[in-house]
């Protein structure tokens, strides 16, 4: 876990340096932006968290609006959960432990979310599942044994995958809205909402920042982007896409400029393990039940965080073709594809500075 969230840190910092790079350097030509303000948050989803306002609030205003933030997070954290139960709360941690057993009285938030991951399900014709738990803690278990102990990298065997498979059957998840309550009926399957829960925290967050008036904020929830509004001159924030090829001595693929829209990135570069010098990430194409060979990585930008989230592993476990349908038939999202070659595929819709 050590591991894990210090190259979440890392990976953060380059996306903030990266994405507000043209903030931070306005043209002459454009208006005189405000102060940019930021307050960070390390405790949520075992990454960093950011709130930036480009909008001139007062500090008390600033700083009320990040506690808001700050609280949503917190709550959905706690709910999301699959590591530790939280005092006072059921959340997926109980719902897991309970796998067979009986039903979970959960919070009303945590139902909206489970009906949102079946909705997600559907979406992606199975691509993104949220019940595939048993199979991703094979992968977990030997990602963070071959980042601690490289010598014995192991890799999952196919007999366990294979068995594992067999519990990630998304109507296992029966969801009782009336009574408020969530059961696994496979008492082997486990839910890792790994996919989509930071996206679904950020929107909230989001939301509420909107419900409270702000404009010109950006949220940066471990590289999840959430743009509200636009800078004062109109124009959007320049976000670097970053190269996955770290030999390749350029820091990014491409720049999108984005404006009350979402941007999130799934891809096979920050979180990985070794084992007989071939490099095994952490998005697992549930066709094979191994990482996903399609991409190097994908990045989604559409209005909504949570199904950004959701469409950026969906669309890195399918061809281009098959994401190209998906996303045509959804509307409104716009993707940067880069190959495990280099190869830089953009949908028509992507916004450059320049453009
Ligand atoms: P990140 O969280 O690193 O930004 P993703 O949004 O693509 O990247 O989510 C990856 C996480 O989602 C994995 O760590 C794992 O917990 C989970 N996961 C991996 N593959 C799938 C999949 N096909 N469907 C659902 N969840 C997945
Ligand atoms: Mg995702």
């Amino acid at each position: 876990m050590r591991v894990l969230r210090s190259v979440s840190l890392l990976v953060c910092a380059c996306l903030i340096a990266g994405a507000l790079l043209s903030c931070a350097s306005p043209s002459g030509k454009e208006p005189q932006e405000p102060k940019t303000q930021a307050k960070s948050y390390y405790e949520y989803f075992d990454t960093v968290s950011t709130v930036l306002s480009y909008a001139g609030d007062s500090a008390d205003t600033f700083y009320a609006n990040c506690d808001a933030v700050s609280e949503i997070l917190q709550e959905y954290h706690r709910l999301l959960d699959i590591y530790y139960e939280h005092t006072g709360i059921n959340n997926l941690k109980t719902v897991n432990r309970n796998a067979g057993v009986a039903p979970v009285k959960v919070d009303r938030k945590l139902i909206d979310f489970l009906l949102y991951a079946k909705e997600i399900y559907a979406l992606t014709n199975g691509a993104t599942n949220i019940a595939m738990g048993s199979v991703l803690k094979l992968w977990h278990d030997a990602r963070e044994k071959g980042i601690d102990d490289p010598q014995h990298a192991y890799l999952p065997s196919d007999s366990d995958l294979a068995e594992a498979a067999k519990h990630t059957d998304i109507n296992s998840l029966v969801i009782d809205e009336a009574a408020g309550t969530v059961f696994l009926t496979d008492p082997l399957m486990r839910l890792d909402v790994g996919a989509i829960g930071k996206g679904y925290a950020t929107e909230r967050a989001a939301e509420l920042l909107i419900a409270r008036g702000v404009s010109a904020y950006v949220l940066n929830i471990g590289g999840n982007i959430r743009a509200i509004g636009a800078k004062t001159s109109g124009r959007g924030w320049s976000t670097g896409i970053t190269n996955p090829d770290k030999t390749a001595g350029k820091e990014f693929v491409c720049t999108v400029e984005i404006k009350d829209t979402s941007l999130v990135t799934s891809g096979d570069y920050e979180r990985y393990f070794v084992v007989g010098g071939v490099r095994y990430h952490h998005i697992i194409d549930p066709k094979t039940n191994q990482p996903a060979a399609y991409f190097s990585s994908v990045s989604v930008q559409t209005k909504d965080g949570g199904l950004a989230d959701a469409l950026s592993t969906a669309l890195f476990c399918m061809s281009y073709e098959e994401g190209l349908a998906l996303i045509n038939g959804i509307g409104g999202v716009e993707v940067v594809w880069v190959g495990k070659d280099g190869t830089v595929k953009l949908t028509n819709g992507i916004t450059r500075p320049e453009g």
